[in-house]
């Protein structure tokens, strides 16, 4: 596996790559791995002849007083993982490559963009999308792997990949979830013993949902009640949103009919967290 910092070679790399007629698959992250990072390395090791796994902690997708300055990194760990998992290049570019002096583009996936996540982080996809463009322009892929765990998130990306004709399939993966239920994320282990039990009230309340709708409820109001009543047991956590949306448009559902995506975030602590499930019936 080659470590490569500059997009000059990166960009250089790809295309002879695609001259000889190989396949890119392509895993944009901000590193500090798990296995829901790796389970999206092993889906493009299955779909494309070479994989480029990217960890930039992007400055543009955090506010002020967001946790950019302590964001979790491990590059040697996440390297090891890397070249155990056989990906081929680790791209690492730093800042000044991605944003140099004088930068000016953004790009922003309007009306999606400000509902959920957007509402307490309202340029937070802005920072995404511009970040993805950019990582796509320079690896041009033929695929590129997100996580389910960031659902709006993969939905805004294949929004911008199918409105600006981006030549890239974008493959959205499941959740990876520790065993008790708790879906994997880099920001887990900035919680202490009892926030951790606390974390865990919100993958219990989303199964709580399902379960709800599964006897039949289907008035979201009800069934958010639920859940909130199930994440306000622990006093360490505050609801940052819990919504039940159509799942291609993000617009409140009333009532669940078909499909739903029952999304939420939550402080536990000073953490904020994301989980969700999509209903199918
Ligand atoms: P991050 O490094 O947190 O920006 O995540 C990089 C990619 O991994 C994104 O597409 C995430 O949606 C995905 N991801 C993060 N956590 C999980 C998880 N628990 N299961 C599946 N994918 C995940």
């Amino acid at each position: 596996m080659e470590i490569i910092k500059k997009s000059t070679r990166m960009k250089s790399i790809c295309r002879s790559i695609s001259k000889k007629g190989k396949t890119i698959g392509f895993v944009p992250t901000m590193g500090a791995f798990h296995e829901g990072h790796l389970s999206l390395i092993r889906k493009s090791k299955q779909l494309s002849d070479i994989t480029i796994v990217s960890i930039y902690v992007n400055p543009a997708q955090f506010a002020k007083g967001e946790d950019f300055d302590k964001y979790p990194s491990n590059i040697t760990g996440d390297a090891d993982y890397a070249v155990k998992e056989r990906v081929d290049y680790l791209f690492t570019p730093n800042s000044s490559d991605i944003y140099p002096s004088g930068y000016k583009t953004y790009v922003n996936v309007e009306e999606l963009s400000s509902l959920l996540c957007g509402v307490s982080r309202p340029d937070h996809f802005r920072g995404v999308c511009t970040v993805v463009l950019k990582l796509l322009n320079i690896i041009n892929p033929n695929f590129a792997f997100f996580g389910m765990k960031d659902a709006q998130q993969a939905l805004i990306i294949k929004r911008m990949a199918c409105d600006l004709a981006l030549d890239v399939e974008i493959v959205v993966e499941p959740i990876v979830r520790e065993e008790d239920g708790l879906a994997m994320s880099s920001r887990n282990s900035f919680l202490n013993k009892i926030e951790r039990t606390a974390a865990l009230s919100l993958f219990q309340g989303l199964t709580e949902a399902r379960s709800m709708i599964e006897k039949g409820e289907n008035r979201s109001e009800v069934i958010i009640r639920g859940i909130t009543k199930c994440i306000d047991k622990h006093p360490q956590n505050k609801i940052d949103y819990i919504c039940i949306v159509e799942p291609e448009t993000l617009l409140p559902l009333e009532k669940i009919k078909n499909k739903a995506l029952i999304a939420l975030a939550v402080f536990v602590g000073k953490t904020r967290l994301i989980d969700n499930i999509l209903i199918e019936r």
